[in-house]
């Protein structure tokens, strides 16, 4: 029973190759292998050196919060009351971390009811907000402050985070109004330069001594790095060693207890897309059957996933010579184009698949079903070999 059954029985295969070859997909598939997802919560919970939180946001998929709550994660950032209330559902027991600096006055009621007692601010009208409707009881408030952005590879510092003065004064209000005063940051996401950490942390801990005030928590964010680019697996191990000791450092004996907050780094090696190649159009542009409006919405923003395999409907590799091509989505919209050139096989063919791996975040909750398109199915894998 089960694995040799017909395929429609089937709930779990091996590879992506082996969904090639029997199902011959015609519309584009999220493929997640959860034993992927645990192991790399795992690689988190055993190498930083601090509380771990998911950031929901990344990759909001039931199974993958029952994947990473199984694989032990016990802290979720969430930034909406539906995010609130998925996570209150799904994972009863955990600390949820409402960090979204800017929040209506019935999105903090929302979340008071909800019993959220972790929140982030960056500004003085949002914090006297917080102040008005938030009870101060066994509740932090961590201002979230940012410098100019520095090795990521989308800055999130255009948006949110106060100055280090600005947090220096917002620090010292939590505190004298009776909050647990910690501090948080967000380096950018897919940030590849471990030294924005280092700087970050050195800030912080200037925050702490304008103030006068010792954060209780340090958090320093997401934007760990996931394997985007072919050849170069990010190295989390260094990362996490030097934010301890950076903190160490900085904080001399009064060190803040770390936290940080990963999606991407936790969620995106976890999944892949198929898509399939529905023209080649003379010999020339290659046009996919899922684009930018579809599983890979943030390429044009933080650039091409490289870790691409080409199948044959008979799941077998095309060829290794390969060369540049100008790769389209599927709608009548001229943005919806993968950035750049993408290196495909000289012998791809219509009716071919291209595998993106690395494909798990900001994908399967930005999917559009712009032009009628968006079709997107996930089927579970054992894993990508
Ligand atoms: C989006 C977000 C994250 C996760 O960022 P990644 O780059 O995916 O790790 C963490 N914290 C906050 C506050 C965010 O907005």
């Amino acid at each position: 029973m089960g694995l040799t059954e017909g395929h429609q029985a089937k709930t779990v295969w091996e590879n992506p190759a082996e969904i090639v070859r029997s199902l011959k997909p015609e519309n584009p598939v999220m493929v997640f292998a959860p034993t992927v997802l645990q192991d790399r919560a795992r690689a988190f919970l055993a190498g930083f050196p601090g509380l771990v939180t998911y950031a929901v946001k990344s990759n909001p998929d039931e199974a993958v919060i029952q994947n990473l709550v199984q694989a032990g994660i016990r802290g979720f950032d969430v930034a909406s009351p539906f995010e609130i209330d998925l996570i209150g559902r799904l994972a009863p027991m955990a600390a949820r971390h409402y960090h979204n600096p800017v929040r209506s006055r019935a999105e903090i009621a929302h979340a008071v009811g909800a019993g959220i007692k972790a929140w982030s601010v960056d500004s003085r009208t949002e914090l006297d907000k917080l102040f008005e409707q938030v009870p101060p009881e066994n509740c932090e408030i961590s201002p979230r402050f940012k410098l100019p952005v520095l090795g990521a590879a989308y800055d999130f510092g255009s948006k949110f985070g106060a100055t280090p003065e600005l947090a220096a004064d917002l620090l010292r209000a939590v505190h004298d109004r009776g909050y647990i005063a910690s501090l948080t940051f967000h380096p950018g996401t897919q940030c590849t330069d471990p030294h924005a950490w280092e700087q970050y942390i050195r800030t912080a801990a200037e925050i702490a001594g304008m103030a006068g005030v010792q954060p209780r928590r340090l958090n320093v964010g997401g934007g760990f790095p996931s394997w985007r680019v072919h050849g170069v697996e990010p190295d989390l191990a260094s990362i996490f060693e030097l934010i301890g000791r950076t903190t160490a450092e900085a904080f001399g004996g009064n060190a803040p207890e770390l936290v940080c907050e990963p999606g991407r780094g936790i969620c995106a090696d976890a999944f892949a897309i198929i898509t399939r190649v529905k023209a080649v159009r003379d010999g020339q542009s290659v046009f996919l059957n899922d684009g930018v409006y579809g599983g890979m919405n943030e390429l044009p923003v933080i650039g091409n996933l490289d870790r691409i395999e080409v199948l044959t409907p008979e799941g077998k590799l095309r060829g290794e010579n390969a060369h540049g091509r100008v790769v389209f989505g599927p709608t009548c919209d001229s943005v919806d184009r993968l950035p750049g050139e993408i290196s495909l096989p000289d012998n791809i063919q219509e009716g071919d698949y291209v595998v993106f791996h690395g494909a798990g975040a900001y994908s399967v909750v930005t999917n559009t079903r712009f032009n009628g398109f968006g079709e997107l199915r996930q089927l579970t894998v054992m894993g990508f070999d």
